[in-house]
């Protein structure tokens, strides 16, 4: 079966590198995975040629998100509650049902190192990212989330949009309202892009808090220098969440679960080299 992942640019994804591991844990044949570029003007074309040509499924990351939630025949849940679709399945009859696995990717990849029920947690950011994680962090029972932005009505927009969804208390903030201490930080803003840093209030990581960047890369993300500086045991990059987020993908196409753990330290070798 042909899957794919559709973006622009799509060059630097690693999704193929993942999907192919993730295959061979189960000795797929025929299975590819490939890069699929698509022009900014026609996300939609894209998908159905490659539907036509018999395509099982795609991921889809920036800027389509939003598209693919609008070109999904059905949507699960979560892609709900996300507005945002990052997995398409092509169903036997060609109909797409769209989901939203980066919560799940997120949320497995926290429990990895520490449960979350009864736990405080600060999620900075209101983008795509965040909106999609919210319910998906939610359902591990935390004592509450509260949800800070750089522009603060876009946090109390979301979090008016999804607290009738779930009993966990949802507040919203901007950074310098943000009152308190939390176990759990995660960074799901995109100023680790840009070597910026978050103007974070003093305290804001309780003791042995866990500090979170969606953000990836090569060296220590600015986010999690910052939670280092200010003394914070544990500090995690969002590798782990884009694998995770892989394997729930694949298990939906495939309904096979694959075994994230070696191909997780296969990426991290990778971006160490
Ligand atoms: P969006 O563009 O939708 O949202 C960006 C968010 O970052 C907004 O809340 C914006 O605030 C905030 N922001 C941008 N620049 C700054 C800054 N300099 N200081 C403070 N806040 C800032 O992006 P996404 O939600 O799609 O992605 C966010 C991050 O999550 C990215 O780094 C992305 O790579 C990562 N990600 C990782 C995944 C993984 O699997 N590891 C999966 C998905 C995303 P404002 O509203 O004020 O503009």
């Amino acid at each position: 079966m042909r899957y794919v992942v559709i973006g622009n640019p799509i060059a630097h994804s690693k999704s193929p590198q993942i999907h192919t591991a993730f295959a061979a844990q189960f000795a797929l044949a025929p299975f590819s995975y490939e890069r699929l570029l698509a022009p900014l003007e026609d996300f939609d074309g894209t998908v159905r040629s490659f539907v036509a040509a018999g395509g099982g499924g795609c991921n889809v990351t920036v800027p389509f998100k939003e598209a693919a939630y609008e070109l999904a025949s059905e949507l699960t849940e979560r892609a709900a509650a996300a507005g945002a679709v990052n997995t398409l399945v092509v169903r036997k009859d060609g109909s797409l049902l769209g989901d939203n696995t980066d919560g799940a990717g997120l949320v497995a990849d926290l429990l990895r190192h520490r449960s979350l029920t009864g736990l405080r947690i600060l999620v900075l950011g209101a983008g795509g990212a965040a909106r999609g994680v919210l319910l998906p962090l939610a359902t591990e029972q935390p004592a509450s989330i509260t949800l800070a932005n750089r522009t603060a009505s876009k946090a109390l927009l979301l979090v008016d949009a999804l607290s009738a969804k779930t009993s966990v208390p949802l507040q919203a903030c901007g950074f310098a309202e943000i009152a308190g201490s939390f176990d759990v930080v995660i960074n799901a803003t995109s100023a680790s892009l840009g070597g910026e840093r978050i103007p974070l209030p003093p305290n804001v990581f309780a003791a042995n808090a866990l500090a979170y960047d969606m953000m990836y890369g090569k060296g220590e993300t600015p986010f999690l220098a910052q939670a280092r500086e200010a003394g914070v045991p544990l500090r995690v990059d969002g590798l782990g969440m884009l694998v995770g987020q892989a394997a729930e993908a694949f298990r939906l196409w495939t309904g096979h679960q694959p075994d994230v753990a070696p191909v997780l330290a296969e990426m991290r070798a990778g971006l160490a080299a």
